[in-house]
């Protein structure tokens, strides 16, 4: 199993598989910044952050988005740093933003991401769930040309973004995905069985990796956490989306082989399994 796995990630995600230079240190590996977690939805947030804190993001930082720090640490991984949204766009030293996971709908939500652009118009951005749905309900003055922007809608996100419906979208997934890089001139990676990813330039590839146990919740927080930490470590923006993709699919098909799933696959094993298959590819 795992053979096949590296060998395919060799042939079409080499960065992911280069092995790291001796003389680095955690600045090398970027500064993640992760706005998620509002109400009720704090383990949103965290499963991003430890996905991309395991996918070897130098630091990674949650700006909960909510007025009040719900979670002084996260005591399965104290290394993630918390702080509220507020105080996090603040800082200025982010590589590479997440946003979205649980983020909520809320005014405040909403003034977190339009903050996230009007500060941080060079750094990548991954929008992801509520981060989608306010994207779709409000306008923001978004002018990301330099760096990339990656929407990481399921077929519902998608038809908000393209106000139809998930059947339209599930119709044709290529030409949805089409439709929304083109409307936000964006990378899209239109999630479901055969994730479909299309560059701002309309190019598009079909993930093959994965299977129905990533139908669970927090898989996609996972997915969004690995692609910003992928971004964040310099890795080239086709190969950190796609390989991401690719990787959170087959560390899924990691688990089954093992016998942890498809029944019963948590998102907190599929993010440890990426690890595990990171290092052996
Ligand atoms: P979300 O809907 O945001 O929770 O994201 C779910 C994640 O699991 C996405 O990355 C999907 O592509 C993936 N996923 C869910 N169901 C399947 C499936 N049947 N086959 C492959 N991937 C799936
Ligand atoms: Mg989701």
């Amino acid at each position: 199993m795992i053979t096949e796995i590296a060998s395919f990630a060799q042939q079409h995600f080499p960065d992911l598989c280069r092995a790291r230079p001796l003389d680095t240190h955690k600045g090398t590996f970027g500064t993640l910044g992760i706005l998620a977690g509002g109400k009720n939805m704090v383990g949103a947030a965290l499963l991003a952050a430890r996905a991309a804190l395991k996918q070897g993001t130098g630091r990674v930082h949650i700006g909960f988005s909510q007025e009040n720090q719900p979670l002084e640490a996260d005591p399965i991984q104290p290394e993630l740093m918390l702080n509220t949204a507020g105080k996090l766009l603040g800082k200025d030293d982010i590589t590479v933003w997440v946003a979205g996971c649980g983020m909520g709908l809320t005014p405040l939500a909403q003034n977190c991401l339009a903050t996230l652009f009007n500060r941080y118009p060079n750094a990548p951005i991954v929008l992801d769930a509520d981060a989608l749905t306010l994207l779709s309900e409000h306008a923001f003055s978004l002018s990301h040309e330099k760096a990339p922007l990656v929407l990481t809608p399921h077929p519902s996100e998608a038809a908000r973004l393209l106000g139809c419906t998930a059947a339209d979208i599930q119709k044709d997934r290529q030409q949805a995905a089409r439709q929304i890089s083109a409307k936000y001139a964006a990378w899209t990676v239109l999630k479901g069985y055969q994730t479909v990813i299309c560059t701002p330039a309309s190019e598009i590839t079909v993930n093959h990796s994965g299977n129905p146990g990533l139908s669970t919740a927090g898989t996609g927080d996972v997915l969004a956490g690995m692609i910003g930490a992928c971004l964040a470590q310099g890795i080239t923006a086709e190969q950190a989306i796609a390989g991401a993709v690719w990787l959170h699919g087959a560390a899924a098909d990691y688990l089954v082989s093992q016998g942890i799933g498809p029944i019963g696959m948590t998102a907190g094993e599929v993010l440890e399994a990426a690890r595990t298959v990171r290092n052996l590819i």
